[in-house]
């Protein structure tokens, strides 16, 4: 018979409780904005770690039980763990926070958030683009907040596609199908433990659906989900893909996401205080509201003024065409159960939704129906709201722009979801480990101006290291796409990229309006750029094109021949495959963050304000946040706050505008350096970035925003 001592049973139980413990943290995604709790999983199974692209559920299977109890044994990871887990539970019971002070009584009735995507980590690719990671940074900081918020999505089994480019250069997409047991969701059941489902009419047949829970910090995420057993095969792959498939998919998809997540709400129990949507993609939720009003009894008008109070809607689209319109036919096809459900004819119906009410030709566009029955609507920069106001004026019977009522809040980023540990430990050296707390305040980041408080030195280190991490593990990427796409020249072994050149980078999705090719416009005055050996630069870029764009992939094949182009070979770099991953690298390791949309299309812009933490700047249009941002210290500016309505002849500009902008301030400024070989004007501007640009555009302080203006209601 064994003997236990009485150490060794309380080792076992220790061990037991942070395994548990573990087991907690891994279903809520907290982690993904916690270091420390990463470098733990990291610990526990380099290899599931790595392989599954950083995910903490697959580093838990990956390990037995005796095996994880076992680990927890080691001194060193069980203090890791109980630490990891101490910061865990008290973030969660903390009760001194902004939300308490702010708005309380949203945690009986929380604000319900919906949006077609969420972008949250590189291990749960449920996004496309700035649009998702947008939504998962509201999340994130909501919960920091202590914000009580329910977000609503789709739960896409095919995600958003992989890309890969062939020997051409052309992008192929392919989508790997995701196992929800392998992501940290749980399907949400009833007290039974068996799952709850709800239905929706789309068109003549009930489509069925369950949801799947994520744990956001103190905030949920559902997810909903179409495919089950019941439903015939074409509508379970109704939430397939994001923004996958026909218009018909599209539809269904609104369907699902705007009324498929009221019912669910409703059959959760709960009752939001506030519902707000992220974009027209939601919209239909607002005919269910509509519908429920009407069904105890209100007046058509009554329920449309009922439904208001409790509405907010984001618009972000610049342009007419980016809306989602939707025909006659199509409506009547896929809502025909509709019109009678609000008691008005088909007509009456259509008018919810047109810009022309009375006008049989006009199709349904999601944001009419939107900005008609939300109590407030919101663009995402100021110049963005100025354009809005000015392209729906019609709808508010052409009063002068300034009186349409469309206000903005800018945009911002969840400043701890895109920093690596590098970023992380120097900021909690340097200001303490309080600093997240004083992210919004501009008073606390004034010390960073104080070269006594911050040497020179100390910063240029950090962008050394930031960038020496970003080269290794794009070097890796590299080769491994090499070998795979074959043919001309190889990298053979060399470094091909190296840390002394200036590194200017370029990620975000190829939409054609961001003019990824700008700075090739002229190839041989690029070329004099890329081969100055006193002044090394190096440019590396990444981006999906939509599946159906060819005018995007016509771009990437562009950049992939220049990145083989003798005269650019080992200096300009398209990395396959952007995700979040790969953002959280380039926005930390490259020297300057390029960004030339064509204006006024940039709704925000988000990318640029995930560098500023790290030491990167901004060289960019006047376009989105940039516009407000940019204060001539703080960066660089292409061109002047004005736009052509000529395409032709702002592209001319900015070309010109680009190239002048390089060659004459920031390639010279960055190689000024003095005998200690330090730019020091360079880290000047880093630090008026720091100082001006962190406390202001955060997601802390953007939700902190909406709540203050948005969610709590103003009599
Ligand atoms: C930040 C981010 C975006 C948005 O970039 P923009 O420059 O705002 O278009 C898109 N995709 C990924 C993966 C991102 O991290």
């Amino acid at each position: 018979m064994a003997v236990t001592s009485h150490a060794s049973l309380a080792m076992h139980e220790e061990a037991t409780r942070l395994a548990d413990g573990i087991r907690r943290l891994v279903y809520n995604i907290w982690w993904t904005w916690n270091p420390r709790a990463q470098q733990l999983f990291k610990t526990l199974s380099e290899e599931a770690w790595v392989k599954s692209n950083h995910s903490a559920v697959a580093v838990l299977q990956a390990l037995t039980h005796d095996e994880l109890i076992a680990n927890l044994y080691s001194k060193r990871v069980g203090a890791m763990a109980a630490e990891v887990i101490e910061e865990f539970e008290s973030y969660l019971a903390d009760k001194n926070t902004w939300g308490a002070a702010h708005c309380p009584h949203f945690r009986q009735h929380p604000v319900a958030y919906f949006s077609a995507e969420f972008g949250f980590h590189e291990s749960l690719p449920v996004y496309s683009g700035g649009l998702g990671i947008l939504s998962g940074d509201h999340l994130k900081s909501s919960s920091d907040l202590d914000v009580p918020m329910i977000g609503i999505t789709l739960f896409y089994r095919g995600g958003y596609f992989q890309q890969r480019l062939n020997a051409d250069g052309w992008q192929e997409e392919n989508y790997p199908p995701m196992d929800p047991r392998k992501l940290p969701v749980e399907l949400v059941t009833d007290a039974q433990g068996e799952p709850i489902v709800c239905k929706l009419k789309i068109a003549h047949t009930d489509v069925a659906f369950h949801a799947w829970r994520l744990n956001v910090g103190r905030n949920v995420l559902y997810l909903l989900d179409t495919n089950r057993p019941e439903n015939e095969l074409h509508h379970r792959e109704i939430t397939a893909r994001v923004y996958g498939g026909d218009q018909t998919t599209r539809v269904s998809q609104e369907l699902m996401l705007g009324v498929g997540g009221v019912r669910f709400l409703r059959a959760i129990g709960v009752d939001p205080s506030v519902f707000h949507l992220n974009e027209g993609h939601s919209a239909f939720l607002l005919l269910e509201l509509i519908r429920e009003q009407i069904a105890q009894g209100k007046s058509l008008a009554d329920a449309q003024a009922a439904v208001r109070k409790k509405a907010v809607f984001t618009t972000h689209t610049p342009v007419p065409a980016g809306h989602d319109r939707f025909s006659r036919d199509l409506m009547d096809h896929l809502l025909h159960c509709w019109p009678e459900a609000l008691k008005m004819n088909t007509e009456q119906f259509m008018d919810l939704g047109r810009e022309q009410p009375g006008n049989p030709a006009d199709p349904f566009t999601m944001t009419v129906l939107a900005l008609q029955n939300t109590r407030a609507a919101n663009a995402v920069s100021e110049l963005n709201g100025e354009v809005s106001r000015e392209m729906w004026r019609h709808l508010y019977n052409n009063v002068e722009a300034e009186k349409v009522p469309i206000g903005h809040i800018t945009n911002g980023v969840h400043i701890l979801g895109w920093m690596n540990r590098v970023t992380y430990s120097f900021w909690e050296y340097n200001l303490g480990v309080e600093w997240l707390k004083h992210i919004m305040q501009p008073d606390f980041w004034e010390k960073v101006a104080d070269p006594r408080f911050l040497s020179d030195e100390v910063i240029w280190s950090l962008r050394y290291r930031l960038k020496r991490q970003m080269i290794e593990a794009m070097r890796e990427r590299l080769e491994f796409q090499q070998a795979r796409i074959g043919g001309g020249m190889a990298y053979s072994g060399q470094l091909p990229m190296h840390p002394d050149s200036l590194t200017i980078g370029f990620a975000r999705r190829f939409a054609t309006y961001k003019r990824a090719a700008l700075l090739f416009s002229d190839i041989d005055r690029a070329a004099r750029l890329f081969n100055d050996p006193q002044r090394p630069l190096q440019m590396v870029i990444s981006g999906k094109a939509h599946p159906r764009d060819d005018g995007g992939k016509g771009l990437i094949q562009q950049i992939y021949r220049i990145s083989r182009d003798p005269r650019f070979f080992g200096k300009v770099f398209f990395i396959e495959n952007y995700d979040i991953q790969v953002a959280r690298y380039l926005v930390s390791g490259c020297d300057v963050w390029l960004n030339t949309p064509r204006r006024p299309l940039e709704a925000s812009g988000t990318s640029g304000q995930k560098t500023t933490v790290h030491g990167c700047l901004n060289l960019s249009i006047l376009d989105g946040w940039w516009r407000e941002g940019y204060d001539g210290t703080n960066g660089f500016a292409i061109g002047e706050d004005t736009n052509s309505n000529n395409v032709a002849e702002q592209d001319k500009i900015d070309t010109e505008n680009l190239y002048a902008m390089l060659e004459n301030d920031v390639i010279p400024e960055y190689f000024d350096r003095d005998a200690m070989d330090l730019p020091r004007k360079w880290i000047q501007r880093i630090r008026r970035a720091m100082v001006t640009l962190i406390p202001q555009f955060n997601t802390d302080r953007m939700v902190a925003d909406y709540a203050t203006k948005y969610y709590l209601e103003h009599e």
